[in-house]
């Protein structure tokens, strides 16, 4: 396999508070907030064609997250959709993954840092598949993590925030460590919630059923899969999944920016089959990703 070229040694430029700097220049101090307090949100988007789907929803979750971490971003979304676009066309890719990230500078160290900067950066760049693409036949194995998606009065679980993904890198480290390719998380309450970085839908009897977002990231493939699937008139469920409730389904899938729609052949003990409702929501959103070309 080839080596893998750090992030931070890579070519190009990175869109950094309303200016490109060289990759290899686009640093922090090592006296951050963002470092210590974990007060950094962040998106996770991939161009198709030269276009970033859903750019403005991507971007208003930004701000959203942001929001509720009490961070105020300088720019509008506008401007960081257009940053965003400007960041794909200067790295010269038509599919690529596209990285925006805000985080609480240096300017005040310790818990309150009313007055530190709020930055904001936009990285670019290849991510061809999230999963082994040899594993899409038959489906990615996962774990069922030990660490559970926290209670909503705990901690802002609604947001992109880097804070949250402590438990998820946890999860999937011990998963791969098992042999896994990623971890199934439960909820506070042990009910089914998603993965580490990804939701989760399950098919029985030609349906879907999906945990509710109610403790976890509502993600914008989530809700592009349910669309999808209710044109093709597939009924969707959207309700409290309990673990014990795995051994009923036949399919199940991932979906999520950089995993699109994956296919899982296992959960812990639970085997499942990719069926052709897999095989077709996946294809309709490589479809649905594509730029629509407007008719001349
Ligand atoms: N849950 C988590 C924890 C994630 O990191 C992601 C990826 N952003 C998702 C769900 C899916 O969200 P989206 O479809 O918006 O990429």
């Amino acid at each position: 396999m080839a080596a893998i070229v750090p992030f931070d040694q890579r070519d190009g430029v990175i869109w950094m508070n309303g200016k490109f700097v060289e990759w290899k220049e686009a640093k922090v101090h090592v006296l951050t907030h963002a470092l210590h307090y974990a007060s950094a949100v962040f998106e996770g988007e991939r161009a198709y064609g030269g276009e970033i789907f859903k750019l403005t929803e991507h971007t208003e979750r930004l701000f959203a997250s942001a929001e509720m971490l009490d961070m105020k971003i300088p720019y509008s979304v506008a401007e960081i959709d257009k940053a965003s676009r400007d960041t794909l066309a200067r790295q010269g890719f038509t599919d690529a993954y596209v990285r925006p990230i805000a985080w609480r500078g240096s300017e005040m160290m310790g818990v309150a840092a009313q007055a530190s900067r709020i930055n904001v950066a936009i990285a670019v760049w290849q991510w061809p598949a999230y999963f082994d693409p040899n594993a899409l036949e038959k489906g990615i194995r996962l774990d069922i993590a030990k660490w559970r998606r926290p209670d909503p009065i705990t901690i802002p679980c609604k947001a992109k925030a880097t804070g949250l993904y402590m438990i998820c890198t946890l999860s999937k480290h011990e998963a791969e460590r098992k042999g896994y390719a990623d971890a199934m998380m439960l909820d506070w309450r042990g009910q089914v919630a998603e993965c580490t970085g990804a939701n989760i839908f399950f098919v029985k009897g030609g349906e879907l059923h999906t945990p509710t977002p109610d403790a976890f990231l509502d993600g914008i493939t989530r809700r592009t899969v349910i669309d999808l699937a209710r044109r093709r008139q597939i009924r969707v469920h959207e309700r409290a999944i309990m673990p014990e409730e795995l051994k009923g389904f036949e399919s199940c899938f991932i979906v999520g920016t950089a995993a699109e729609i994956t296919p899982v052949g296992e959960i812990g003990p639970h085997k499942f089959t990719v069926t052709d409702m897999v095989r077709t929501l996946r294809s309709d959103y490589l479809a649905e990703v594509q730029p629509k070309r407007k008719a001349a």
